[in-house]
C-alpha cells in the first residue's frame, strides 16, 4: 500500500522506516524493508503494526545505504510475514503497490521453467520474471523494459538487484509513484508525504514510466524511449 525506496550515503534502514511512518495513514496489515549489504539481499518483515517491524529491526538491524521498504495491505495472499513485501530472489528485491491481474499465468510459466514460488502474492511473479530475464544475460534495464510489457495490472514498483548497489529502479502504471532528488541521495515514494522528510525536490512518474535512480539522479523511460519529466518544489517539508 505504501511505497519508499532510498539511495545514498547514510545507513537507509532507519530512513526508510521513517518514510513508511509516514505512509501509515493509508492503512496496511504488514510491513517490511530490504537493504543490499556485499551484494546480498538482506530482509526483515513483520505482520502487523509498524512496531512490530520497528522490534525486529531492533534485535537484528539492517545495515546498507540502499533500501527499499513497503507497507503491505494484502490483496492475494493473507497478511502474514512471509507474504509480507519485499519479496526476493538471490537476484532482485521487490517492492509492490497494486495488483498484478495476470499473475496466475505468470506463476505457471516461471514454475514450468523451475521458479520455486514460496508466497501466496501476485508480486512474487515480478521478482522470478525479473531473475528470469537477468539470468537470461539481460541488463536490469533490459529485464525492465521486457517486464513492462509482460505484466498486466496497476502497480508500483521499487526494485533492488544484487548485482548493483548503484541503482534503484521504479515503475508506475495505474498507481502512483513519485522520484524525489536530494543531494547525492535519491529517493522513490508513493506520494510526496513519504518523502517530505527527506526532500521537497519531487518528479511524479506518469504512467508507463519507470525510472533508473543512481546517487546522483534518475533516468525515466517511457515505451523503450528516455522522456523528460518536470522537477517540482512542494511546500511539503519535514
Ligand atoms: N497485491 C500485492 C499483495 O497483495 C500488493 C498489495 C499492496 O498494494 O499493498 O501483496
Amino acid at each position: 500500500c505504501g511505497i519508499v525506496g532510498i539511495i545514498g550515503k547514510a545507513e537507509v534502514a532507519p530512513l526508510l522506516f521513517d518514510g513508511l511512518k509516514r505512509l501509515e495513514y493509508r492503512g496496511y496489515d504488514s510491513a517490511g524493508i530490504a537493504t543490499l549489504v556485499d551484494g546480498h539481499i538482506e530482509r526483515r518483515r513483520a505482520e502487523g503494526k509498524l512496531g512490530n517491524l520497528g522490534a525486529v529491526l531492533e534485535k537484528q538491524p539492517l545495515e546498507g545505504t540502499i533500501g527499499i521498504g513497503h507497507t503491505r495491505w494484502a490483496t492475494h495472499g493473507r497478511p502474514s510475514e512471509n507474504n509480507a513485501h519485499p519479496h526476493a530472489t538471490d537476484k532482485v528485491a521487490i517492492v509492490h503497490n497494486g495488483i498484478i491481474e495476470n499473475f496466475q499465468e505468470l506463476r505457471e510459466e516461471l514454475s514450468a521453467l523451475g521458479k520455486k514460488f514460496t508466497t501466496d502474492t501476485d508480486t512474487e511473479t515480478v521478482a522470478h520474471l525479473l531473475t528470469h530475464y537477468l539470468e537470461h544475460g539481460h541488463s536490469p534495464e533490459q529485464a525492465m523494459e521486457r517486464a513492462m510489457g509482460r505484466l498486466h495490472g496497476a502497480f508500483s514498483l521499487a526494485i533492488l538487484f544484487a548485482d548493483r548497489p548503484d541503482i534503484i529502479v521504479g515503475a508506475r502504471r495505474g498507481s502512483p509513484l513519485a522520484v524525489g532528488y536530494g543531494d547525492g541521495e535519491m529517493f522513490l515514494g508513493s506520494d510526496a508525504m513519504a518523502l517530505a522528510p527527506f526532500t521537497n525536490r519531487i518528479c511524479y512518474l506518469e504512467e508507463d514510466d519507470w525510472a533508473v535512480l543512481s546517487m546522483d539522479g534518475a533516468v525515466i523511460y517511457n515505451d523503450g524511449r528516455r522522456v523528460n519529466r518536470e522537477v517540482k518544489q512542494t511546500a511539503l517539508s519535514g
